[in-house]
């Protein structure tokens, strides 16, 4: 019997996404984005699915670029925080990245070693005030840029959406509309969609030239997880749109301990029976990435039923209900997340989102066999 917990990957589901992403967004190119190890899955594990798929692959950090083209990837290479300083300005050049510039202490950098980039992405910031340039500075920093030497293949433009999941805030056409009035008037591609963008319709950016090339940034989707927030009334089963789980967390049921009425179930006995019945603990915890303040009733799949967990998460284990579901025992694997059971689901019982989840699972998790 299997006694701890695994995680299954299915590279199929990765490749299906990323074709519903383009479907999303004909003839936009795709930077897939892999960055905080693949979103969970592993760094070279999404890269090796990707990168005969994709038209480029999306990082944060130079280090996490490095690693590719150490392990082999030579293609277009997207890092999104850009360089932190004059070494990784040149790792940039070396490892032959395309960096996105986001500050101006990075255009002195530039001066400062006699590298030249080819091409660079400058990013705006058209409201969520997080990196980038103010949309009045897009020109000077291009020219600036040229006059140096960078960007003989193109300076290119990206901006992020702060309300992409909810499409209908008016923040998006604030911020859609301040980079289409800055990067209008100037050359180069643009990239505006996170996977929340590609689902609102805004893959190739709004407002600009449809001659324009414009690239899509997509994540989150291409794990399987819709960017959108669940409705609060949404059962707790069934995928949002024709995405597939890039990842299946599972455990055995190691225990099943009979309930009498006022039955008191985990660490400060915050969940108490009302009628007889049975738990199961399942060795999923904390320590293996599952949250530990999921409250009870957050869904948990047994033979595929939904069989809410009950009472406090503990480091190495946790309890469902299996009251409603008679025929589970010692050794049946539970869902955590995954096949039958989306992670924003479980993510919206639990307070928090897909991206939080997936990128929390713990190292120590096996590989299923
Ligand atoms: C992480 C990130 C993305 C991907 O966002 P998802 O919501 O996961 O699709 C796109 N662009 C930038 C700048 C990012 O940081």
């Amino acid at each position: 019997m299997r006694r701890a917990a695994s995680i299954q990957l299915h590279p199929e589901a990765l490749r299906h996404n990323l074709a519903v992403a383009r479907g999303l967004a004909p003839g936009v190119s795709m930077w897939t984005v892999i960055k905080a190890e693949g979103y969970g899955h592993g760094l070279l594990w999404a890269a090796e699915v990707l990168a005969g798929a994709s038209d480029g692959l999306a990082v944060s950090q130079i280090g996490e670029a490095r690693a590719l083209r150490e392990a082999g990837f030579d293609g277009p290479l997207l890092v999104l925080q850009g360089p932190h300083d004059v070494g990784e300005l040149r790792a940039c050049h070396q490892l032959r990245l395309e960096p996105v510039i986001h500050e101006t202490a990075q255009l002195d950098h530039l001066d400062a070693v006699p590298v030249r980039l080819p091409t660079v992405w400058v990013k705006l910031n058209t409201g969520m005030n997080r990196l980038g340039f103010g949309p009045p500075d897009a020109e000077g920093v291009a020219r600036r840029l040229r006059a140096a030497g960078h960007g003989s293949w193109g300076v290119h433009w990206m901006t992020h959406l702060a309300c992409a999941d909810e499409p209908e805030h008016p923040q998006n056409a604030r911020q859609l509309e301040g980079f289409a009035a800055a990067v209008s008037p100037l050359p180069g591609q643009a990239s505006v969609a996170n996977s929340a963008a590609l689902f609102a319709g805004w893959g190739r950016a709004p407002g600009l030239d449809p001659e324009r090339v414009c690239w899509a940034r997509p994540g989150i989707m291409l794990y399987g997880a819709h960017p959108a927030s669940v409705p609060a009334d949404a059962p707790p089963e069934g995928p949002q749109a024709d995405l597939r789980p890039a990842m299946t967390v599972q455990a055995p049921i190691i225990a099943i301990q009979p309930l009498e009425p006022g039955s008191m179930v985990g660490y400060g006995a915050t969940w108490t029976a009302d009628a007889p019945g049975r738990a199961g603990i399942v060795a999923m915890g904390y320590a293996d990435g599952y949250p530990r303040h999921a409250p009870s009733g957050t869904p948990v799949r047994v033979r595929d039923r939904i069989c809410p967990l009950i009472g406090r998460v503990s480091m190495d284990m946790l309890a469902v209900d299996l009251t409603d579901c008679p025929q589970a025992g010692v050794g049946d694997l539970a869902t955590l997340w995954g096949e039958g059971l989306p992670v924003e689901r479980v993510a919206r019982a639990a307070g928090t989102i897909s991206y939080e989840l997936l990128t929390r699972v713990a190292d120590r998790l096996q590989p299923a066999r």
